[in-house]
């Protein structure tokens, strides 16, 4: 696969070429910071930490319409799919936990919704420079240059932007984009590699979780559950804006005869989520709601498809309204192995 430079002079060029595509990119201010579409003729500027909502919704929408039908009729009106686009601009644990929930939707048959927008969405990545008090990518597989889930990623090297083709869709940006780029040479490269090296260098925060999917099923009655979830509110931030998260409800909406059937985002952590028709609930605590969220990506998610089920970017730490830390808890859990 290719890599190449882009002079950032040319950045509004290089987005120029993608015309016809539909293009997403970080908009907003500091915490409302989020995946949105860009308006035709701008050129998006990408130096920022890590958006607060994931750009999951870019394949796997808050709300989407699954079939439109009349009430009494026969027939179903399934959406057209949705047009190619382009995110640029996604963070490498955001990229990789696309690569991760692929599992989950792939998981016996293929769930004809998201695999379609995921073949339309190519994911151009920007390595992380920065990281963020809170990210702990290193220890859970990922990296701040990670290239997993990416199509092409992008390394800020001051003047320049290093792009590397990581797939065939990468590849086939790089050639858009043509003689606005140049050839990267060794110490284009050699630069390149200091800067991550460095980058990762920064991250200050780690889980331990050796021997970890394989114990936590065994501290089920632990104390451990109780104490961590004292101060949980149940409102399911860590959830709703975590880019592994992937629970959803399905409802129909009516008016008057029109209906239509959707998908919507839900979260384990609400009361209701596992609320059965007899009033019984399996999980009727905030104990066992955080205790189901642990092992579900600690456990559950590795035993069925051998992958930790977390990318450590730290959205969960930042924005939990009472402090709630996963890597705290998952220290508490090593210690009680
Ligand atoms: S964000 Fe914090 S308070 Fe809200 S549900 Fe999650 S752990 Fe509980
Ligand atoms: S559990 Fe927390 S740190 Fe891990 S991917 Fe989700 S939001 Fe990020």
């Amino acid at each position: 696969m290719s890599a190449m430079l882009l002079n950032k002079e040319k950045w509004p060029d290089f987005v120029g070429k993608l015309t016809g595509k539909k293009l997403w990119a970080p908009q907003g201010k500091g915490e409302e910071m989020r995946f949105a579409p860009v308006t035709e003729g701008e050129a998006p500027a990408l130096e920022y930490g890590n958006t607060r909502v994931p750009p999951k919704q870019a394949v796997f929408p808050q709300t989407e319409t699954m079939f439109r039908f009349q009430l009494g009729g026969e027939e179903v009106e399934v959406p057209e799919p949705e047009e190619e686009t382009v995110l640029l601009g996604v963070r490498p644990c955001d990229a990789r936990s696309m690569a991760i929930v692929d599992n989950l939707f792939g998981w016996e048959e293929d769930d004809p919704y998201y695999f379609k927008r995921r073949e339309l969405v190519t994911l151009v990545g920007l390595a992380c420079s920065e990281p963020g008090l809170n990210c702990f990518c290193t220890s859970v597989g990922g990296g701040p240059a990670s290239t997993e889930g990416l199509d092409l990623l992008m390394t800020d090297l001051g003047e320049h932007y290093f792009l590397e083709a990581v797939t065939e869709k990468g590849e086939a940006l790089l050639k858009e984009a043509g003689d606005l780029l140049e050839e990267a040479g060794d110490d284009k490269v050699k630069e390149k590699d200091k800067k991550i090296e460095e980058s990762a260098g920064k991250i200050k925060r780690s889980v331990d979780h050796e021997g970890v999917p394989e114990s936590l099923p065994g501290l089920w009655d632990d104390p451990l559950w109780q104490s961590v979830s004292a101060s949980c509110l149940g409102c399911g931030t860590c959830t709703y804006l975590c880019p592994t998260c992937h629970c959803f409800d399905i409802q129909d909406e009516v008016e008057g005869f029109d209906a239509r059937r959707c998908r919507m985002w839900d979260s384990c952590m609400f009361g209701e989520y596992t609320l059965h028709t007899s009033g019984h609930n399996p999980r009727p605590t905030r104990r066992e709601r955080t205790r189901n969220r642990i092992n579900h990506k600690y456990s559950y998610f590795v035993d069925k498809f051998d992958v930790i089920a977390c990318v450590g970017c730290g959205r969960c730490i930042n924005l939990c309204p009472v402090n709630i830390d996963i890597v705290e808890i998952l220290r508490q859990v090593k210690e009680a192995i």
